[in-house]
């Protein structure tokens, strides 16, 4: 849909709703378009430019909202994780053994493996969440 700024021969302003430019020119060269005001139908369509109508924008803002959200959660979660977690830096896979075989007391940890560490780990049955914390989110 497209949106024109139209006018009639004495000059009132008003906007028309049309398919395309040409649905407009179509209908205008049949004298379907008349003024809401004085009715009169020798319309013509100001220089201001069509403004273009896209899809819904409810539908689009809802789909942000929705993705904001989710954005938001997943900070949260993130944050929770980095509060109640142990940064253990290098040591993670050495520090994620000692817990799996309870050589260690169970508590959350955190810290940086390899790619090849991680899959050892997984080997081995240790379950690993790879988890991207946002730079200056460490808290300790
Ligand atoms: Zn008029």
């Amino acid at each position: 849909m497209i949106v024109l700024n139209l006018a009639c021969r004495h000059e009132h302003r008003f906007e028309g709703w049309f398919a395309s430019a040409e649905a407009f020119e179509d209908q205008q060269r049949r004298g379907l378009v008349a003024c809401p005001f004085c009715d009169s139908s020798e319309i013509i369509r100001l220089p201001s430019g069509p403004r273009v109508i896209t899809s819904t924008p409810a539908k689009e803002s809802a789909e942000r909202e929705t993705a904001a959200a989710v954005q938001a959660q997943l900070h949260e979660a993130i944050q929770a994780y980095v509060r109640n977690s142990e940064n253990v830096g290098g040591r993670f896979p050495e520090e994620a053994r000692k817990i799996h075989y309870q050589e260690v007391p169970a508590r959350n940890i955190r810290g940086v493996a390899t790619i090849e560490e991680t899959r050892e780990l997984l080997d081995e049955g240790i379950v690993v969440v790879p988890l991207a914390i946002p730079p200056g989110e460490e808290t300790h």
